[in-house]
């Protein structure tokens, strides 16, 4: 993955530095495409596991409580996927931009709920998304461009299950 001089995060720094071998390890643990024995039910956001598959709704008799992939993400401080939408960024476009992204991670949550926005941070110069997934990175930056036009730069590790997005406003 390439480097980059933006702001991430400290747990983010870690991963950068550590083997490729241990990174596709931690990632694995968290994948939503392992497949759980039984039915479950996350006691943190009541998403539930039946019949190979993650939804919404009321857990099947007899599942086990286990934290959702995404929110052992949450827990750990661990992004799957981050977007960073460089500035310049006048407060009014930033709460724009933070509206857009979260009126696609409510859509993007209703039919796949481990994708979800996991937090957010901001500096002078830009806003970053941090994300439980890797596909709601491409659908927000995906928005953001086609609200605000600009480039859009995208990068995907499947194997790592890691992806970034950087959004930069048009030149002029
Ligand atoms: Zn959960």
């Amino acid at each position: 993955m390439r480097r980059s001089s933006e702001p991430i995060s400290g747990m983010l720094r870690r991963r950068r530095i550590a083997g490729r071998a241990q990174l596709a390890a931690a990632a694995d643990s968290y994948q939503p495409r392992r497949q759980p024995s039984g039915p479950l039910v996350c006691p943190q956001c009541g998403v539930v596991y039946a019949q190979g598959r993650w939804h919404w709704g009321s857990p099947p008799e007899g599942a086990a409580a286990d934290l959702s992939p995404a929110c052992q993400r949450i827990r750990d401080q661990l992004p799957a996927g981050i977007v960073t939408l460089h500035g310049p960024l006048p407060q009014p476009r930033r709460d724009e931009l933070m509206a857009l992204a979260h009126h696609h991670e409510a859509a993007e949550k209703q039919e796949h709920p481990l994708n979800r926005i996991m937090r957010t941070e901001e500096s002078a110069d830009v806003l970053q998304i941090m994300t439980t997934d890797i596909h709601l990175p491409r659908r927000i930056g995906e928005a953001v461009r086609q609200a605000f036009h600009g480039e859009l730069d995208m990068d995907f590790d499947e194997d790592a299950y890691f992806a970034r997005v950087d959004w930069r406003p048009p030149k002029g």
